[in-house]
């Protein structure tokens, strides 16, 4: 970043110079306050090829750098990392609006991916059988991509960059990001912070702006591979656009998280779990409850129980550490949500909580809000809505709270909360999701495993993190060798004889 006197300016990355992008310029707010913090001025078409060409030039020595070399530079981002994740905690709650417990999550989920790298000589090993023919043997080797593109959200400013650049780079990949417009800061941030490792120029580039840089990467000769995040209409879009020019794509889409509540369910337990679940980070979560199943007649006792607890959150800024509900990131954001509760009471949803009363003259906060019978023809039910609102369907029994599950688009994340080891199983078995939780609200996995949502919430083979990242950082290649001379020196040596 750079502070001059009209404020901080989120600078892009080309080569070893950060500069200010000459195109548009975009403020920065903080949801919370409505002010603005910063400005960011969007890469042109020549910026985003100039970052392309220093990651592509970078490429050959970065690949061949010796892994536990480029191993080391984790190690070293690792610690100059943790001497910062105050600061980095910090920036997240000022451009995201999220509390700064939440931010302080996230910037740790977000260093676990980097520790995840520092193991690149386990993580990258290849694999080899002798004598698997007469006189021959297989080993399989892995090899870096090439240029990666990375596109992130704003939802997780910090975060989602580091699902990427870790094992990107320590695959021997160079990297250009672009971060969301809305929040830019953290993720220049990181950059710099990595850019104290001494990593080499090139290796990391980052520009900025909205829809104009992500075309051009998309269809860039010399980008090989992109990383999306973002929501599903353009995780389709990029999947589409980049496979076509003929990248490797993983895109990671939205989600309409169901969470399966039983009637045997610990609702002491369950309740502060899908309350986390919905309002945490004001429901800007791809892995945020947004339908809650309540299966049977726990449904009254549930939904009354949530209905006090949602109304108790505490709203106000993530600065404020006894607040537990934060601001959503635009004032645009507000309107969608509250027209979206209004159609939801036209739809004939019954509207406990309305967190339209909760709005504030000041910040972009919207109240917590609660629907109750909501239904499959709803849209209420069937579209990501990414705030503050919770809706509860009705449902018999788990069959049928299974149908509602899979009946979404969406197949990110999905919980069941009960007793039962027979109905978990069930769960485990029949939700199409790849993300599950057994009570549990948040069901997101550590970085040793992918992050591997289905149908809308992702478009590609591979997924994010875990043993998926390192293959789509990856090309394998089989080597198949057969030496003359071999047979001839085995049957010299004594000790060969008898193998
Ligand atoms: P978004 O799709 O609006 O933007 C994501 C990125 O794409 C940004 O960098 C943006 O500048 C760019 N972009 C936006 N529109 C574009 C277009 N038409 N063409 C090309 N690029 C475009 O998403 P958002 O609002 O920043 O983030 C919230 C969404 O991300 C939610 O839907 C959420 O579920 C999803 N998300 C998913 C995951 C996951 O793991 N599946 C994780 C985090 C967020």
């Amino acid at each position: 970043m750079t502070t001059t006197t009209s404020g901080t300016i989120a600078r892009q990355l080309i080569g070893r110079e950060f500069s200010a992008g000459s195109g548009a310029v975009d403020e920065v707010f903080d949801p919370a306050t409505g002010e603005v913090i910063a400005t960011v001025c969007h890469s042109t078409a020549a910026e985003v090829d100039a970052a392309v060409r220093a990651a592509a030039g970078a490429f050959p020595a970065w690949a061949d750098t010796p892994v536990p070399d480029r191993a080391e530079y984790m190690f070293r981002y690792k610690t100059i990392l943790e001497a910062h994740v105050e600061e980095l905690a910090a920036l997240v709650v000022q451009e995201n609006g999220k509390t700064l417990a939440e931010a302080r999550g996230e910037v740790r989920r977000g260093i676990e991916v980097v520790a995840l790298a520092c193991g690149a000589p386990t993580l990258l090993l290849g694999g080899a059988i002798d004598q698997i023919a007469n006189g021959i043997d297989e080993e399989m080797v892995r090899f870096p991509v090439g240029v990666v593109a990375g596109i992130c959200p704003f939802n997780f400013p910090f975060m989602v960059p580091l699902w990427m650049l870790p094992l990107a780079l320590v695959a021997g990949n160079t990297f250009v990001l672009k971060p969301s417009p809305r929040t830019p800061l953290s993720a220049v941030r990181e950059i710099e912070l990595l850019m104290q490792t001494g990593l080499p120029e090139g290796v990391v580039n980052i520009v900025h702006g909205d829809r104009e840089p992500v075309e051009a990467l998309l269809t860039h000769p010399l980008v090989d591979a992109v990383s999306f995040v973002g929501s599903a209409s353009v995780a389709r879009h990029i999947y589409a656009t980049a496979a076509s020019a003929g990248k490797r794509v993983q895109a990671l889409g939205g989600a309409k998280n169901h969470l399966i509540v039983m009637e045997d369910a610990d609702l002491d337990q369950t309740v502060p779990a899908v309350l986390g679940s919905a309002f945490g980070n004001a429901g800007q979560r791809c892995l945020a409850g947004s339908v809650v199943v309540a299966v049977g007649a726990a449904g009254d006792r549930l939904v009354d129980a949530l209905g006090t607890a949602a109304a108790a959150l505490r709203q106000g800024p993530g600065t404020d550490p006894t607040c537990q509900l934060g601001p959503v990131i635009r004032s645009a954001r507000v309107d969608e949500l509250s027209a979206a509760i209004a159609e939801g009471e036209r739809a004939g949803a019954t509207l406990l909580l309305d967190g339209r009363e909760r709005t504030t003259p000041r910040g972009y906060f919207l109240g917590a809000t609660l629907f109750d019978h909501v239904s499959e023809d709803m849209a209420l039910w069937r579209n990501e809505l990414f705030g503050p609102v919770l809706s509860v369907v009705r449902a018999d029994d788990l069959d049928e709270a299974l149908g509602h599950l899979n009946a979404s688009r969406y197949g990110n994340a999905a919980s069941i909360f009960t007793r039962s080891g027979g109905a978990a199983r069930t769960f485990k078995r029949r939700a199409e999701a790849g993300m599950l939780g057994v009570n549990v609200g948040v069901a997101a996995p550590m970085s040793f495993f992918p992050f591997c949502g289905w149908k809308e919430s992702f478009f590609g083979d591979l997924h994010a993190t875990g043993a998926d990242g390192v293959r789509f950082y990856t090309r394998t290649k089989v080597v198949t060798s057969r030496w003359f001379d071999a047979g001839a020196l085995d049957e010299d040596a004594p000790e060969g004889r008898g193998h």
